[in-house]
């Protein structure tokens, strides 16, 4: 029997795993993909998580492929007016022991499945999907559909840990929640090389530009090389269904058109940063409820991680951050060999499950913030023009 088995291999999963490995445990990873790939998309990552990934000893392979900005900043969408900045230079590094990062995605797989590999005490099995699960009086029996094939393989572990995403089987398999739903909320993502952009949209910095109804985030990635944008829309009045995953209905230059004609109020930076653009693609952001309390993050011998959790709209830029605490938290809770499998699951549960609440509740109400107008979003740019480094700034995130 396999001490710990963890189903998906995203950040979570892949985190989890390299976290077990750290603590000098080994455990076994099923993912349904055949292969591992990301989006071209990038995802920021606060000294919170960076210290955590130096401690895992990712500091060089990381120096070679992250960008480090030189500040974060909030701009008018509308006039392009600068808001509020906190510079993310020696002093911030020095305030929460590590840099704030950003990083293509696919750079942070390559680097964290990497790591998992050279560690060789995880056994990671790609296209095996997670079917079921039952759990026993001393242990999970676990069933999958493995290889090309499908062939179903039965699998028993001391204890199982769901890193499978927002739609987590294993979630569904165990706990009666709510499924996800669609926020009604769309993200609109492109990668552009920086040398392709004339010298005035190129940025070395994290910019929320924000809008009605929108925002934009821009930031370097692959050491300042790429630039990634985000935007950000809620659309207003009625709007056709769409799937989970990147909308693959619609031609590039439709997509293209939609943002330019969202865009047409924007200030000349981005409604020109919009328009030298030609590849985006737009994903319907879907969410679930907050966590309320230890138990929907952990039963007897089942935990879960990660968005399979907590997911949590993008706007404070923590639902990978949040996974990568998650598994840092767990494998410690594993090493406490004095307490019982579900006893270690549940401490896991009850250290975590306050602060992913206090994240997603957060990013809910940054996207009332980002989005406001009239009297709030006059209240918003008031409020960051007089305390806007205060604003920024977030300990109560960036220490702990
Ligand atoms: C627009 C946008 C911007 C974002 N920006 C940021 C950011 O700047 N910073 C940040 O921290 N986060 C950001 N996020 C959030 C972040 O991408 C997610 O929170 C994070 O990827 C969740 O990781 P995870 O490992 O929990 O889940 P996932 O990445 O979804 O991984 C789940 C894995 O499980 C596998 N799987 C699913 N079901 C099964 C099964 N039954 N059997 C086997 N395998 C299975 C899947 O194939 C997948 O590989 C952003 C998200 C969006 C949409």
């Amino acid at each position: 029997m396999t001490s710990l088995a963890i189903i998906g291999a995203g950040m979570g999963g892949l985190s989890l795993a390299l976290a077990m490995h750290r603590a000098g445990h080994a455990c076994e990873l099923y993912e349904r993909a055949a292969e591992l790939t990301e989006v071209g998309a990038g995802i920021q990552m606060g000294p919170h998580v960076m210290r955590r990934l130096y401690a895992w000893g990712l500091k060089d392979a990381l120096q070679e492929r992250i960008a480090r900005p030189l500040t974060l900043q909030a701009r008018d969408v509308l006039s392009g007016q600068v808001l509020a900045s906190l510079p993310l230079g020696r002093t911030f590094e020095q305030r929460y022991g590590a840099p704030y990062a950003t990083v293509h995605r696919a750079d942070l797989q390559t680097v964290l499945r990497e790591a998992v590999e050279q560690g060789g005490t995880t056994k990671l099995q790609l296209h095996a999907t997670c079917m079921r699960w039952d759990e026993q009086m001393d242990g999970v029996s676990l069933e999958l559909q493995s290889g090309p094939s499908a062939s179903k393989v039965q699998i028993q572990a001391a204890a199982l840990v769901g890193a499978d995403g927002l739609w987590s089987r294993v979630r569904s398999s165990g706990w009666s929640l709510p499924e996800p739903a669609a926020t009604g909320h769309l993200a609109y993502r492109a990668m552009v090389p920086q040398v392709l952009l004339p010298e005035r949209l190129r940025s070395q910095v994290v910019t929320v530009w924000m809008g009605p109804h929108l925002h934009l985030v821009t930031y370097p990635v692959r050491q300042g090389e790429w630039l990634n944008v985000v935007l950000l829309l809620q659309p207003q009045g009625p709007q056709r269904h769409m799937a989970p995953g990147w909308d693959l209905t619609r031609e590039p230059q439709e997509v293209a058109a939609d943002l330019q004609s969202a865009m047409r109020r924007g200030c000349t930076f981005v409604r020109d940063l919009v328009g030298m653009i030609d590849h985006w693609r737009v994903w319907p952001l879907y969410g679930r409820g907050i966590v309320a309390g230890p138990d929907q993050m952990a039963r007897g011998r089942v935990a879960l991680l990660g968005d399979a959790a907590h997911p949590m709209l993008p706007y404070l830029a923590q639902g990978a951050g949040m996974a990568i605490e998650d598994a840092d938290s767990l494998a410690q809770w594993w090493t406490r060999t004095e307490l019982t499998v579900p006893q270690r699951l549940h401490r896991f549960a009850e250290a975590r499950w306050s602060r992913n609440a206090r994240v997603q509740l957060q990013s809910r109400r940054n996207a009332d913030i980002f989005h406001a107008t009239g009297l709030m979003r006059w209240g918003r740019d008031l409020g960051l023009k007089i305390m806007g480094q205060r604003l920024l700034d977030q300990p109560w995130l960036f220490s702990a």
